[in-house]
């Protein structure tokens, strides 16, 4: 027998951290590797945020706080929930942890009793399809194509909902196709929600700054405030505020569910870092002007891999609306032949023939749910994309 739990066995690794890291060791050993693996923005922590975080280790704010996070901190997010979004969240219905992932996982373990069952629109991030089987929830993902935008229609989630269904997540812009639902999609799924009250909203709200065009952000609870009182509106300072390494988390829920979670965090980090969460106030309370100069780097990055992918032979690449990833269909390599004689049958195939003949690690659909696709984060430096879009190309043009 194993030493290890059997509950591990339910799980894998987060594979999106483990492209990351394999980027990063195959770098360390000296090889050629660009890595587009990695979601989380290439810019530093604006220094602003930087000094604040220096200023709380000098103002001693270096010793435990509350559990869901300093006064000071849930008072901004808040505010913040106010300005932006149009919620009106107390502090005591907003919890920090360290990063979202620790929120959403605390919200599962909190809820969730032995085949309890979470909806989830795929492509999905990774960890959404993982966390809940931990607690013995059931995942059900619903298959959004590209020819929906990667989007849930209103029927699609009516038949997925049974009496067993506890959550729906949903995550806009999304990771890792960077579609984004506008008011009137979100409508139409609130419309469905209203006729079943036994179903929680748990809205990933994480790429809510990161957007492109004319797409407009709006959160479940926002457009439909009929569904506030069971919905969990989850957010951080990572994306927006080049924050990933600082692990700021936070939701806006209600109070019980609000008090479930932070009786979890009790039992294991605590709460995230004092420091951290000292630069989380300087970043929602400070200026915010530096976030529509990051889109617009963004946004050129974006035209750029989009253009160049669909260049690309058995490719095709939609234009997403947020988010800084991009989910192109390479259905068209797919039973190909690379140049050693081995035939792409699945996306994973097709990201490990570009990682060893290319350098470029990139993610495979399947673990995001729905194949074959693959994920390309292009919070990377404009050169480097530019040089890992020929790669590409140069891999897909080999293929006979
Ligand atoms: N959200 C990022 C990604 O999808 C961070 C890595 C992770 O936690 O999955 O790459």
């Amino acid at each position: 027998m194993s030493f290890v739990a059997s509950r591990l066995s339910l799980i894998k690794p987060s594979a999106t951290i483990a492209v990351t890291q394999k980027a990063r060791d195959l770098k360390a050993a000296g090889k050629n590797v660009i890595g587009l693996g990695a979601g989380e923005p290439d810019f530093d922590t604006p220094g602003h945020i930087i000094e604040a975080a220096k200023k709380a280790m000098d103002d001693g704010l270096t010793r435990y706080t509350p559990v869901n996070g300093i006064p000071e901190l849930r008072e901004a997010i808040s505010e913040k929930f106010k300005r932006e979004n149009g919620l009106d969240y107390s502090i005591d219905e907003i919890t920090v942890g360290c990063g979202g992932k620790q929120v959403i996982f605390n919200a599962f373990m909190a809820t969730l009793d032995p085949g309890d069952e979470v909806i989830v629109p795929a492509p999905y991030w990774v960890s959404y399809g993982d966390i809940p089987l931990l607690f013995e929830g059931k995942v059900v993902t619903v298959n959004c194509p590209a020819e929906n935008g990667f989007k849930m229609t209103p029927q699609d989630l009516e038949a997925a909902i049974t009496p067993k269904t506890k959550w729906l997540i949903l995550n806009s812009p999304s990771n890792p196709s960077g579609a984004g639902y506008i008011k009137a999609d979100l409508k139409a799924l609130a419309d469905v929600l209203m006729k079943h009250p036994h179903v929680w909203i748990m809205s990933d709200d994480i790429y809510e700054h990161v957007i492109y065009d004319d797409f407009k952000f709006t959160t479940i609870a926002q457009v439909e405030p009929g569904l506030k009182d069971r919905t969990l509106t989850l957010n951080g300072v990572s994306k927006a505020y080049c924050m990933t390494g600082w692990r700021v988390g936070y939701a806006g829920g209600p109070k019980e569910l609000i008090g479930a979670m932070t009786k979890i965090q009790s039992q294991s980090t605590t709460h995230t870092s004092s420091v951290s969460q000292g630069a989380a106030i300087a970043a929602l309370n400070g200026p915010q002007g530096f976030i529509a100069d990051n889109n617009k780097m963004f946004k050129e990055r974006r035209d750029l891999v989009v253009s160049m992918l669909n260049q690309a032979n058995g490719l095709s690449c939609p234009t997403p609306e947020g988010a800084f990833y991009v989910y192109p269909s390479c259905a068209g390599t797919i039973g190909k032949k690379t140049p050693d004689g081995k035939v792409i049958e699945t996306d994973e195939d097709f990201v490990t023939y570009m990682l060893e003949t290319e350098g470029v690690a990139a993610v495979q659909g399947a673990a995001f749910g729905l194949s074959p696709h693959f994920r390309v984060s292009y919070a990377t430096g404009t050169d480097l994309l530019e040089d890992a879009c020929q790669r590409i190309q140069r891999a897909c043009g080999a293929l006979t």
